[in-house]
């Protein structure tokens, strides 16, 4: 009693007797279709599943004489999909911002004309908040439970994904020129590494990365140090790399090699390493990749819209690579759905191919789901519905027009649904979209904030500032 009292907590035992466990789940999701990814790809037709201390502890059929274990909150999905939560393996939170902002222009003039400058005139630490939280709440209610992000001052952006309960690994910039928060490129890496060091204990949900922009932006000792430092911490290294021709065009001419072959002399890819994009990539590449175990970020919309080219995917994956989706940032795509992105990927490698079989629809809810979170480093945790991973989990409406006839649940994710149809949403069983409203973002307040950082953008715009 005394203990009791010191404490204010109940002992597990005392001598002689031991305390029941605790009789509730947190939750329990039940009377759906189950799609758990996990590796013998098992589909339950009508189940439910248990949660308790952010922990998936039980999935199982419902049958019509099953007992539904007591719990504290009960998720009915009335007949809907109960899968995991989707996974973008690449993106930019805050340059939602920057919607619509700059279309229909090639990479070089939209990063060097529109993007950049923007970036230089608006990227402070309350836009960056702002930008981050708008991302957030629309990766959320398109059902998005895990996110990668490469940007600078991720400190705010950290901030901002700690309150709103997504999952993420945030990626802190580094690029060798003056970059937002960072006025003195030598300092770049360490920057970046103390980022990492800040946020690696903080939250089980986000886990600190390192971003070098790409191979024409860094130079080698700038890649081989973020590198070293991430490696040091544990961290993801995450790089885009081979996106355009002129890249391609331009490393070969500077450096007598491939962007891939050059980044394997550095010593930078191996399977903490994250590629963003992976477009210009020749058989020789493919190899390099494959043996490294380098992971790839597939972001087939932004390579479309900027066109940048297609990634060789069907060769990817053939060989052995681990291919996740991912939306890049809002001004190159323009949305942040990754039902979307699972529709365009699996069409445009048909049509590349003139070969309807690859890229199947179970091939692209993989990458969108426990394949992605494999480039993360995160599939011990998410990516799958399995007894003892994280309760990232997302329940689909079925009873829609699109949706209707439900003859295969894979074919309608990936071929008719968006993320529209997305009703729940749990990160670490904290319910953070429930009926389609988010729990954790107030969107009026939101918008609000938005309004005047609109404004602001447009002006200098509209004055012809870049
Ligand atoms: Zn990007």
């Amino acid at each position: 009693l005394i203990w009791i009292i010191c404490t204010g907590r109940l002992p597990k035992s005392f001598p002689g007797f031991t305390m029941t466990p605790k009789p509730l789940n947190d939750c329990v999701i039940c009377n759906g279709t189950i799609l758990t990814l996990d590796p013998a790809f098992t589909v339950i037709p009508k189940g439910f599943i248990t949660v308790d201390d952010h922990r998936i502890t039980q999935i199982a059929e419902l049958a019509d004489d099953t007992v539904i274990p007591p719990a504290r909150k009960v998720i009915d999905a009335e007949g809907g999909i109960i899968m995991p939560g989707l996974v973008n393996t690449h993106g930019h939170l805050p340059m939602a911002l920057f919607r619509g902002l700059a279309d229909d222009l090639p990479l070089d003039a939209w990063l060097n004309e529109c993007i950049f400058p923007a970036e230089a005139a608006h990227i402070k630490p309350d836009t960056v908040a702002v930008g981050t939280a708008l991302s957030v709440a629309e990766m959320l209610l398109s059902g998005t439970t895990c996110c990668c992000d490469g940007y600078f001052l991720e400190d705010h952006q950290a901030e901002t994904v700690a309150e709103t309960g997504i999952r993420a690994v945030l990626g802190q910039g580094v690029i060798d020129f003056p970059a937002p928060g960072v006025a003195d490129p030598k300092e770049n890496v360490a920057h970046a590494a103390a980022f990492v060091d800040r946020w690696r204990s903080r939250t089980p949900l986000i886990a600190p990365s390192i971003f070098c922009h790409s191979p024409y932006t860094c130079s080698a000792e700038t890649l081989r140090a973020a590198k070293a430092a991430a490696d040091d911490r544990g961290a993801l290294f995450q790089i885009h790399a081979a996106e355009t021709q002129s890249e391609r065009s331009r490393c070969i001419a500077q450096h007598q090699r491939t962007p891939i072959h050059y980044l394997d002399d550095l010593g930078v890819l191996d399977t903490r390493t994250l590629i963003a994009h992976a477009v210009w990539v020749d058989d020789a590449d493919i190899q390099i990749l494959a043996r490294s175990g380098a992971r790839v970020s597939h972001n087939p919309e932004s390579n479309m819209k900027l066109a940048c080219g297609i990634a060789p995917v069907a060769d990817m994956l053939n060989a052995g690579i681990r291919v996740g989706l991912g939306t890049d940032g809002c001004a190159s795509n323009n949305n942040l759905d990754l039902f979307q992105e699972m529709d365009t990927a699996a069409k445009l490698h048909k049509v590349c191919a003139l070969d309807p079989t690859v890229t199947d629809a179970p091939s692209v809810l993989k990458m969108a789901t426990i394949h992605g979170a494999e480039c993360l480093g995160l599939a011990h945790e998410t990516g799958s519905l399995e007894p003892g991973k994280q309760a990232d989990i997302i329940i689909i409406d079925t009873h829609r027009p699109r949706l209707t006839p439900m003859f295969s649940p894979v074919s309608q994710l990936v071929y008719a649904a968006t993320g529209a149809d997305v009703r729940h949403v749990l990160v670490a069983g904290r319910v953070l979209v429930e009926n389609q409203c988010l729990t954790t973002i107030d969107l009026p307040g939101l918008a609000a904030r938005l309004q005047p950082i609109g404004k602001r953008i447009m002006a200098l715009f509209a004055r012809g500032a870049f």
